[in-house]
């Protein structure tokens, strides 16, 4: 599942200016619009995926650094909406685009939903932090993992809140200097909501809560890194009268002993004997997918690197997959047998012992430049 072109995604060339980005945008935004599409999710991908979008070409820094680098660039990357924004995020931010008339309307305004910036009220999210081994990275992995959420029980009902009228706001009348002043605020009885639990079960609490262990299984695409975060819309927290919260989910690597990565490549430090690099041999080295078997060429000097191609790791957009490096170091013996010196100490003066690196070989840092 890679993520769509930005472009694509509001329909627009890439060649748009500011103005019609901003048309396509708000077109999108109003057709996929969550009051206008109650308990759609698809349409909630959409509107998010339109926001995200618009984030990024709205802003020319962005914009540029995503038409040079595409997703990685502008840090979109993981197939979960991005670990990008919520739906508060797109109304504190994009609510202007709609022009809604000054004090904090937005969205709600425009649609002439219920007045006074009235906005969906959405549950606390979940935060979890998932250990992964390098093979559960380089390939994605199904993961079950446990959350205690918040849900609302079965049974509660309820009924508008009398204190607020079900507005979630109560206004207060100040005399002030300058005569008298409205203020609102949110009502503390029902916590904004407008509405109050009417019946409930015994184990729930004053809110019509209830605490649920709930085994929740995900699918965590290949590629992912170290602090990465991922989220399951709609997993967090149910709150009244409102959406639930998300579920995120961050990354943490496990270090592997062996193998260490470097971003989609995984780097594997090999040591063979002086004999075997000078005549040749065949050595098992591990791989994220076990051992392979793989030869040592005759004459091979400690510093040159071989690669296992595709034996990395999956890129996180489903492009392509890294290869595996191995560094051959070449183990000089530290401790010889009287014999194996007088054996060694007989090649002494053979010119075949003698370093010759300029013509035979490519220093250290012109490999690194051939390879990267
Ligand atoms: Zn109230």
């Amino acid at each position: 599942m890679a993520k769509r072109d930005y472009y694509e995604v509001l329909g627009v060339a890439k060649s748009a200016s500011a103005d019609e980005i901003k048309k396509a945008y708000r077109k999108l935004a109003i057709q996929y619009h969550p009051d206008k599409n109650p308990d759609n999710p698809a349409a909630e991908d959409k509107f998010k995926e339109a926001a995200e979008a618009y984030e990024v070409l709205s802003n020319s820094e962005k914009k540029q650094r995503y038409d040079q680098f595409g997703h990685q660039g502008v840090g979109g990357a993981g197939g979960y909406g991005g670990g990008g924004m919520n739906m508060d995020d797109i109304f504190s931010q994009f609510g202007d685009i709609f022009g809604g008339g000054g004090g904090g309307g937005g969205f709600g305004s425009f649609f002439g939903g219920g007045g006074g910036g009235r906005r969906t009220k959405k549950g606390t999210n979940l935060r979890v932090k998932m250990k992964m081994t390098l093979a559960e990275i380089a390939n994605g992995v199904e993961k079950k993992i446990k959350v205690k959420r918040h849900l609302i029980a079965d049974g509660v009902t309820f009924k508008t809140c009398s204190t607020c009228q079900g507005a979630g706001q109560v206004k207060k009348v100040v005399n002030t200097m300058l005569g008298q002043m409205v203020s609102a605020s949110t009502c503390g009885v029902c916590g904004g909501s407008g509405q109050i639990v009417d019946k409930k079960p015994a184990d729930a609490d004053a809110r019509g809560l209830i605490v649920k262990e709930e085994v929740i299984s995900i699918n965590i695409p290949g590629g992912v890194a170290e602090g990465m975060q991922l989220s399951m819309s709609g997993k967090g927290n149910e709150i009244p009268g409102g959406i639930a919260g998300d579920l995120l989910i961050v990354i943490e690597e496990i270090e592997d002993k062996l193998l260490q990565r470097d971003g989609n490549n995984v780097i594997y430090d090999l040591y063979v004997s002086f004999i075997d690099a000078a005549l040749g041999a065949s050595v098992e080295v591990p791989t994220i997918e076990g051992k392979v078997k793989i030869k040592i060429d005759q004459g091979t000097q400690s510093g040159k690197m071989l690669r296992l191609k595709g034996k990395g790791i999956k890129d996180i957009n489903g492009y392509a997959k890294g290869d595996q490096l191995i560094m051959v170091n070449v183990w000089t013996p530290t401790h010889l047998s009287r014999e194996e010196k007088e054996t060694l100490e007989n090649f002494k003066d053979s010119d075949n012992f003698k370093p010759d690196p300029g013509n035979s070989e490519k220093s250290f840092f012109d490999k690194m430049k051939e390879f990267f």
